[in-house]
């Protein structure tokens, strides 16, 4: 086993030299039609190219000191391993020759070694949040501790609504408006930082819960940044001062029964009236609709659907908030009949608190003033909910590191307090090579999710929060599984918190863009784009 401290030199060569291989293939891809013609090799190469690009992001991490350099190097040892695995039994389709590996074998033999990994069990690595947000995490984490989590296990087990006092209390401590800037009341200074504290606190309160936690403020920051791309003044002034103090909740209503991935597709009309717009058509997915105030609903106001997405416009829709079991609201006439609103919850395996709802729109009636953008606004509601699910996507990498981190921990103290075999099975390589794995996935995911909050900060970062959600949400899966695993029996058991974690994790790469959808037509096209 190495004592050494990693050589980043070398290690960056070696990503480098990963990152030709990932050249080559997005060559060979191009020949042969592209992600649509050729799926399984824009998959692999999406996914390699993230976990590579996580690595990148461990290496500067692994600068900091001896810890933090050998998380980095495991997790660079995993990931070549990763691409070993996908490019094996392909190498003509990937572009390469059968040697292709050399360079790398020595660093993952050595780092990749199991007694390495075993090393790394107990070692999670200094965050290194810096002076300005240490001190979120700390303020999130104190929250998550005291007032989500008493709460995570009956919500989740009678499949009951969040709490008001953890929605009272995150808008205390200013979650709803992290990304909000201070000019419409929020705590948002700009630049680099803009999306740091977004990122750290969802951490945090994800590590408490996905559920009743992190994913509360997911909402107002997509519906946040589609109101910044593309709201006019009067809209910001309205809506995001009432988005940050929590007087407003949001929701939003993009996916439809037929369309989900191609969202471009989507049917739900929005039909001029006199001083405004009526809805038909049905939502489906649409979280937290009874508990919020206003829906971020996109639809088509072209009825010429060649138009495709260049026919759809993005609207706040008021709403009472209403019963989470199920509700149904009616409008009184606005020259287009009485407006009708019904909700239908569905059930979830994890994920719980929110609630999910089947939304039918009957005439439904929108005033003028809700059109996002006004009548430039029109034709352009597509754009304005990317730019929202960019950042969503990001949050959702921020959301699985918290709960990779809450299920870490609980395998950690597991393996620490059970024996069998006369043995804490903590001691038992296979416990601990699981253990420092997760470690280094834990903590270079993080970085890399940092990271890419300083790049959207500065203007960028979109296809790398793409790479941040589609490597995590996975690895996520992986590091629930192990920690439910490393519990036996307890972990199949819903009085142990582990159990949630492994159901809650379930759901990261499905929305948000599911995971194919998003490798293929994201991360897959754009890295083509860029390969150029
Ligand atoms: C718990 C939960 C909460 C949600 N919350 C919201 C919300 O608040 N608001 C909202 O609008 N939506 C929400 N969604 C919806 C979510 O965004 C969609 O489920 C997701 O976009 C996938 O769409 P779909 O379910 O229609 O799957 P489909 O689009 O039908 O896809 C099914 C499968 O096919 C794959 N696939 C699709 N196209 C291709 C292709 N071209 N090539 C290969 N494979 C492909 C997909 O990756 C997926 O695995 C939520 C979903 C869940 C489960």
């Amino acid at each position: 086993m190495p004592t050494t401290p990693l050589n980043l030199d070398g290690a960056t060569g070696l990503v480098d030299g990963a990152s030709a291989v990932i050249a080559a293939a997005l060559v060979e891809l191009k020949k042969r039609g592209g992600p649509d013609q050729s799926q399984n090799l824009a998959y692999d190469i999406a996914h390699a190219a993230s976990a590579l690009a996580t690595a990148r992001a461990a290496l500067t991490y692994g600068q900091h000191g001896d810890d933090e350099s050998r998380l980095a190097a495991a997790f660079l040892a995993l990931a070549l391993k990763d691409l070993a695995a996908r490019v094996l039994g392909h190498e003509q389709s990937w572009g390469v020759s059968g040697a292709w590996f050399g360079p790398f074998a020595d660093f993952v033999s050595t780092y990749g070694d199991p007694a390495f990994l075993a090393s790394l069990a107990t070692v999670s690595g200094a965050r290194h949040l810096g002076d300005d947000f240490q001190p979120v995490a700390e303020l999130f984490h104190k929250f998550a501790d005291e007032q989500v989590r008493p709460h995570a296990e009956h919500v989740h087990r009678t499949n009951g609504d969040i709490p008001e006092s953890i929605i009272g209390g995150l808008a205390e401590l200013g979650g709803f408006g992290l990304s909000i800037p201070e000019e419409f009341g929020g705590f948002s200074t700009g630049g680099e930082s803009e999306y740091l504290g977004m990122v750290i606190a969802t951490e945090e309160l994800s590590w408490g819960s996905l559920g009743i936690g992190g994913s509360l403020i997911t909402r107002p920051e997509i519906m946040t940044r589609a109101l910044l791309s593309g709201g006019t003044q009067a809209q910001k002034e309205r809506w995001l001062p009432r988005l940050a103090s929590a007087d407003v909740l949001a929701a939003i209503a993009v996916t439809e029964p037929d369309f989900g991935s191609d969202v471009a597709s989507i049917n739900t009309t929005a039909t001029r009236t006199d001083g405004g717009w009526v809805l038909n058509g049905t939502k489906t997915w649409c979280t937290f609709a009874a508990r919020a105030n206003v829906l971020a609903l996109l639809a088509r106001t072209d009825p010429d659907r060649t138009k495709s997405h260049r026919g759809l416009s993005l609207f706040v829709v008021e709403k009472e908030v209403s019963d989470s079991k199920g509700f149904l609201l009616s409008q009184d006439a606005h020259g287009a009949g009485t407006g009708r609103l019904e909700g239908r919850p569905i059930d979830t395996l994890g994920y719980r608190g929110m609630h999910s709802y089947e939304l039918s729109f009957d005439n439904w009636f929108v005033p003028e003033d809700n059109l996002i953008g006004g009548e430039d606004g029109l034709g352009q509601g597509f754009y304005f909910q990317m730019a929202g699910f960019e950042n969503g996507r990001l949050q959702t990498a921020a959301r699985a590191i918290g709960v990779m981190q809450a299920a870490y921990e609980a395998a950690l103290e597991y393996a620490q307090n059970r024996t069998v075999f006369g043995e804490p099975i903590i001691d038992y390589e296979l416990t601990r090579v699981k253990l420092g794995t997760m470690a280094a996935i834990i903590q270079c995911s993080r970085q890399f999710a940092l990271e890419v909050a300083r790049l959207m900060g500065a203007g960028g970062g979109t296809v790398e929060a793409s790479m941040a959600k589609a490597y995590v949400c996975r690895a996520a899966e992986w590091v629930t599984r192990e920690a439910q695993q490393i519990h036996g029996g307890m972990g199949y058991a819903e009085e142990f918190s582990v159990s949630r974690y492994f159901v809650d994790a379930r759901v990261l790469s499905i929305f948000e863009g599911a995971d194919e959808t998003l490798c293929l037509k994201v991360i897959a096209r754009r890295l083509l784009s860029q390969n150029n």
